[in-house]
């Protein structure tokens, strides 16, 4: 993801993001493309309410087999999250989930899983964005 977006969330969700750090040289700190901000803006107002009371963090942001995947865990193994956070962290990270794999990766439009060469690469694109990147359509 782009430096400018990722900066964006990083300084919007201080506490949800105390630690996401990229995971190799050169490595973003969202492992995904631009077309999927807007999912990701949703996705941290909703956690971040979790964040200042439970300790909830976001430790991994990945796009994964064409689909937009986010890891948390909790900061303070004291504090026990009750089972209706729980409910609603696990809901919002699969909504996001299922959202990815219809939106445009790198444009954020309507898309769906596409496939690449001998190794079947897998993303979610739309029709132009699947042309310009060489997938199969
Ligand atoms: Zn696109």
């Amino acid at each position: 993801m782009n430096e400018g977006l990722e900066q964006e969330l990083l300084k919007a969700h201080p506490v949800l993001y105390p630690d996401l750090k990229p995971r190799w040289d050169d490595a973003p700190h969202f492992e995904c493309e631009d077309g999927w901000g807007e999912i990701l803006k949703e996705l941290s107002a909703r956690l971040d309410r979790y964040a200042a009371t439970d300790g909830l963090a976001v430790v991994l942001v990945k796009q994964k087999f064409g689909g937009l995947y986010v890891y948390t865990e909790l900061q303070d193994d004291a504090r026990a999250v009750d089972g209706k956070t729980d409910a609603n962290v696990r809901r919002w990270l699969d909504e996001a989930t299922r959202k990815s794999l219809c939106t445009c990766e790198l444009c954020g439009g309507t898309g769906r899983r596409r496939y690449k060469g001998r190794a079947r690469f897998v993303q979610v694109l739309c029709d132009p964005c699947t042309v310009s990147k060489g997938y199969a359509t």
